[in-house]
């Protein structure tokens, strides 16, 4: 394959700039930075206008989900950045003495992002915080799929930042791969786990580590809440993990809801009361949900609902409109367990709710299925949380509340097995970004001579 200009130039560049060794001080770390939050205070409204574009996002959900949130990471890493390059005293076994011991953490070298096309900003952004921690050089691939917020970012990038460290290159799966064939020191991904795996395959290569930020069917578990304002207030959390982050395209968001047959009625009543109050009479016209991404999105989605069966378990919404890009807030109830809506991350605003005897099966339900980013649980029943603690496997558990866990900077954010690995955040961000080294200092006296051959008689009595 052909390697274009552009991408080669710009390895060749950061690898040089970052041998000069200029972004392992910890000014540059903190001018960039800096400038990072001169570029979001600047182009709020240029960034507000492209999500716009982009996924008919409403401003408030804008500045909420993406330019808030980059904010707050960015000034987090400013006031703590110092601290987590400070070497780490380790303690020495006696064995060893006279000896000290520390962990330096040195940055990886020059490092590749892919960010998704949801949360263009903020997935583009928040692990660019990461990786100038960390003193890094940077290349950003954004989504081509979210091509307003991509050129946005390729246009202000270079005028805030510096450019000699960080590149924004744009482009489809043909620059992607050809970004694949350069040897990076780690590619930070965010995406589907089709791509990912061109993605580790192609890093396997050079032996690059990954950190791969996938996906997966995210399940809400609601138990009997016998007080009703537990109730409604769980539902509307519901509504609000469901539809609230992108009209439901968002990796943590709920992709399908476990309750006891006996409370779906009562469930599904408040959900509508809700999803009324949230959206309007007729969501089409509302201006704070946003639009399917684009027409092959929009299409997938679809394709979900025409299965007879599922399309006879829609119980609220299911109508589309294809010149706007939207659909309605859509419940299900029931769908086949084998069908598509029940087997793929829905990534859209279709919620199934999925009735069980026992809320206890959910467990089982769980684990009979690949391991997801996010575990909802409204219960105040603490044997239920510690089943869903202790016997599940998640990248996060969240009890009685939705997306939070995505802004708390001390909580590492990640997730396992198919939803990927590695972890980004906070100071998580910063080791993600980072080598560990350990360092051990010894002196020149004292030798304990059976190290070293020959194991005579003596030296084995020694
Ligand atoms: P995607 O895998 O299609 O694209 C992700 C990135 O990979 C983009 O930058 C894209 O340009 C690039 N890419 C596309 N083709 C490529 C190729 N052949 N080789 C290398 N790179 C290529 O994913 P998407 O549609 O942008 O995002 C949706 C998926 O991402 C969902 O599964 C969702 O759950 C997941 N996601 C995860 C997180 C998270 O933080 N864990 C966040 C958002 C989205």
């Amino acid at each position: 394959m052909e390697i274009s200009w552009e991408v080669e130039e710009a390895t060749r560049e950061l690898r040089k700039y970052f041998k000069t060794g200029r972004t392992k001080s910890v000014t540059w770390r903190k001018n960039q930075l800096r400038a990072l939050l001169d570029l979001v205070h600047d182009n709020e409204n240029a960034m507000f206008e492209a999500l716009h574009q982009d996924l008919g996002k409403h401003p408030v959900e804008a500045y909420r989900d993406e330019i808030g949130g980059v904010e707050k990471s960015a000034n987090n890493s400013l006031s703590c950045v110092e601290k987590w390059m400070a070497p780490k005293k380790s303690n020495i076994p006696l064995l060893f003495f006279p000896a000290k011991g520390e962990v330096l953490s040195e940055p990886l070298g020059v490092v590749l992002i892919f960010s998704s096309w949801n949360f263009p900003i903020m997935l583009a952004l928040d692990p660019l915080i990461g990786a100038i921690s960390a003193g890094n050089a940077v290349v950003i691939k954004p989504s081509e799929q979210a091509p307003a917020c991509s050129s946005l970012l390729a246009n202000i990038i270079p005028r805030y930042m510096d450019s000699n460290a960080v590149k924004v290159i744009e482009g489809g799966a043909d620059i992607c791969e050809q970004l694949l064939l350069q040897k990076w020191d780690k590619i930070f991904f965010t995406g589907s786990p089709r791509v990912a795996s061109i993605v580790m395959s192609a890093a396997a290569k050079n032996l690059t580590p990954v950190t791969l930020e996938l996906g997966g069917k995210c399940p809400a578990i609601l138990d009997h809440l016998s007080n009703p304002s537990d109730f409604k207030l769980a539902a509307k959390r519901i509504v609000g993990g469901k539809w609230g982050p992108c009209s439901g395209q968002a990796c943590i968001g709920i992709d399908y809801v476990l309750v006891e047959e006996k409370l779906s009625s009562a469930l599904i009543e408040v959900l509508k009361k809700v999803i009324k109050r949230f959206y309007g009479d007729n969501p089409v016209e509302s201006k704070v949900i946003s639009r399917i991404v684009n027409k092959q999105h929009f299409e997938r989605l679809c394709n979900l609902l025409k299965d007879p069966l599922v399309a006879a378990s829609i119980i609220h919404g299911g109508s589309v409109d294809e010149e706007n890009l939207f659909i309605e807030p859509t419940i299900l109830l029931d769908p086949p367990l084998d069908s598509q809506i029940m087997t793929e991350e829905i990534f859209g605003p279709l919620l199934p709710i999925i009735t069980l005897n026992k809320i206890q099966e959910s467990i089982e339900f769980i684990n009979s299925r690949p391991k997801p980013l996010a575990i909802y649980a409204f219960t105040k029943d603490d044997t239920l949380k510690q089943k869903i603690q202790f016997e599940t496997s998640s990248g996060s558990v969240v009890f009685n509340d939705t997306l939070v866990q995505f802004l708390c900077d001390t909580l590492p954010f990640g997730g396992v097995g198919l939803s990927g690995f590695g972890r980004y955040h906070g100071k998580y961000s910063f080791d993600t970004f980072s080598h560990e080294k350990a360092v051990m200092h010894r002196n020149l006296y004292l030798e304990i001579e059976p190290r070293y051959p020959p194991w005579n008689k003596f030296k084995l009595e020694f």
